[in-house]
């Protein structure tokens, strides 16, 4: 096997080995960045001959809501680091870093978020879902309690009625206020992981 210009050539510098690997392997969501590049230095600290084909073949894959580094024939070494690798991105929020966990957001959408991240979310689902069946939350156009009101929005709904509860004209207006909050919430960006 030729090792022009492959990362894991043993006799590359781990630093210019690192940053052909980064190119080859650009997509991954900004929170697990970090993990990325600190389990490629731990398998560009391991290069060896024997391993460079299972290297060479080194796949890395979000889609399943972990970062995965799979790679055909690996030895205990290389399992053990991608394994690793799987295993701590189930617990760090794929946005933004910090500590998080598999949320599902639906039957299909889901993502390891923390909970800063995932509350836009959560809020952009619970006012599209209020919009489109108000039916959810009023009987008859009236909101009796706030029991039926979605737990991210309750605060909101409270904060709107002193009551705890809405008549049709009072609920059309909230309605219009959380269209307004949604179109100044970030955009989503669960739903479509691949732009995740
Ligand atoms: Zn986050």
């Amino acid at each position: 096997m030729s090792f022009t210009d492959r990362w894991f050539d043993p006799s590359k510098p781990p630093k210019a080995a690192i940053a052909i690997a980064i190119h080859m392997f650009a997509e991954v969501p900004l929170g697990w960045q970090k993990l990325f590049y600190e389990t490629l230095n731990a398998l560009v600290a391991v290069r060896t001959a024997d391993r460079a084909f299972s290297l060479n073949y080194l796949a890395v894959e979000f889609e399943n809501h972990q970062l995965e580094f799979d790679m055909p024939d690996p030895d205990r070494v290389l399992a053990g680091i991608c394994r690793r690798c799987a295993q701590r991105s189930k617990s760090i929020c794929q946005k933004c870093g910090r500590r998080g966990r598999l949320r599902m957001f639906n039957m299909t959408d889901a993502a390891v978020l923390c909970p800063r991240c995932a509350a836009p979310e959560l809020l952009h689902r619970a006012i599209d879902d209020a919009l489109t069946y108000p039916g959810l939350i009023a009987v008859a156009g009236r909101v009796e309690s706030p029991q039926r009101v979605p737990e991210v929005l309750r605060g909101a709904f409270m904060r709107a009625t002193e009551a705890g509860a809405m008549d049709a004209r009072q609920f059309r207006k909230w309605l219009d206020e959380l269209k307004r909050l949604k179109r100044m919430l970030p955009p989503v960006s669960v739903p479509n992981e691949a732009d995740a």
